[in-house]
Order: C-alpha cells, then structure tokens, then sequence
C-alpha cells in the first residue's frame, strides 16, 4: 500500500507524512527503511520518546492539538508543527523556539469541518491575526501554511467543497499578506480516506496513517 500511495503522492510533487501515532517502532522501521523520512503524531510524549528512539534523520510532523504547557518538549526538534489554532499558542511557540534557538515552521489550522469538534481557526478569525502579528512576535516562528481536516463523512461532494474552501482560504491569504513570502506554500490537508481528494483540490502535503500502517 506504501508504494501505491507515495507514487500518487509524489505524481502530484506533494509531501507524504506517514502518520504513525500509536504504531511501535518495529512498525515503522520498515517504512522507513523503503525511504520515508516524514512521520507525523499526535501526542508529545509519544513523540518524544519516537525521536529518541528512532533515526536522527526523521522529519517529525506535529499534527495532533497542542498545549501550550507541552511546547517546550518538542520545540528543540519538531519540523513542523501543523496545528496551531490560536494566537496563545503561537506566541508560545514563538517563547519556546525563541529558547531553543531556533526556528519553527508552523501551519495555521483551520476549520473547515461540518463538526463542530474540530479544532481551528475560523478563515476570519486568521486574518485579524495576521493584520496583528508584528516581525518581533514571529521572530522565530514561520508560518509555511495552512492545515485542515474534512468532515468525516462518505460523502465526497461535502469534502471536495471543504478542500476548496481551504485552497480558496490559503490563496487569499497568499495575496494579501504573504505576496513576499515564497515560504507560504503549504495546504496541509488528506487523510487514508481522501487524500487522492485532497491531491486534486491542491493540497501539498497528505497525512497519511492506517492506510499505511494498517486500522489503529
Ligand atoms: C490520525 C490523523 C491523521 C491520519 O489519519 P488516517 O485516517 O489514519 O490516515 C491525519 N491527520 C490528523 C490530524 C490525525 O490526527
């Protein structure tokens, strides 16, 4: 299944995070073994302990809600954070990366779901953010794009019109307040069940886990 997906993937120059929360290492081994360097979770712990325990050379995605009080465990080596949906949880993400000295890359998660559950910014609400950010709060903070995840449903219609909401959402944004920013490049969206979806509607990176591990 890895290889049928990857070569999707890459048919369209997009980035595959094999999402392996709740997989062990002797699971993930082999995938990484074929060359898959991205792999995203959903929980700090898991994710610390996976880094220290796995290759060096692993990009490590997080994708899951973050709190704030657990920054500052990954910031010393998270690629990239994809789930920041407020503007607290950014500016300690700023704090941290600041004390790491380093740089993060993060994208803005956005709610684009028919649930309500579904953590993220509403499209609105980014840009009252963003008309407020300053260069000295995102000294050490990149946003690279935004994130989103669909309504969980069968229904393909309501999903293909909530990819374009968010492809319509970044290219807005594009234009107004990153036309100097070759790094806004990112539509993280695509899961096991829709990301061949997300992949026409112009995502850029499909976060992909049991349909590469197997049911969780
Ligand atoms: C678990 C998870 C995924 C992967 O889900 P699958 O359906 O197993 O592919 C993708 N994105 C987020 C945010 C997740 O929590």
């Amino acid at each position: 299944m890895y290889n049928e997906i990857l070569k999707k993937v890459t048919e369209y120059q997009a980035t595959l995070v094999a999402v392996s929360k709740t997989k062990p290492n002797a699971v993930i081994m082999p995938i990484y073994d074929l060359g898959q360097r991205h792999f995203g979770e959903n929980r700090v712990q898991e994710l610390v302990d996976k880094y220290e325990s796995l290759p060096k050379d692993i990009h490590w995605h997080m994708i899951g809600s973050l709190q704030k009080n657990k920054v500052k465990y990954i910031a010393p080596f998270i690629h990239l954070i994809h789930s920041v949906d407020s503007p607290e949880l950014f500016e300690t993400i700023q704090k941290e990366a600041t004390k790491a000295n380093r740089t993060i890359d993060v994208l803005l998660q956005v709610h684009i779901a028919r649930e309500e559950t579904k953590q993220g910014f509403e499209a609105r609400e980014i840009e009252l953010f963003l008309q407020n950010l300053t260069s000295a709060q995102s000294s050490h903070v990149h946003i690279v794009g935004l994130m989103g995840m669909a309504t969980f449903t069968n229904d393909t219609a309501v999903v293909t019109e909530e990819f374009r909401s968010l492809k319509s959402t970044f290219d807005n944004l594009k234009g107004s307040y990153f036309q100097d920013a070759p790094r806004f490049e990112h539509i993280s969206m695509g899961m096991s069940g829709d990301y061949e979806i997300a992949l026409e509607e112009g995502s850029t990176m499909v976060r992909v886990g049991s349909a590469i591990f197997g049911n969780r």
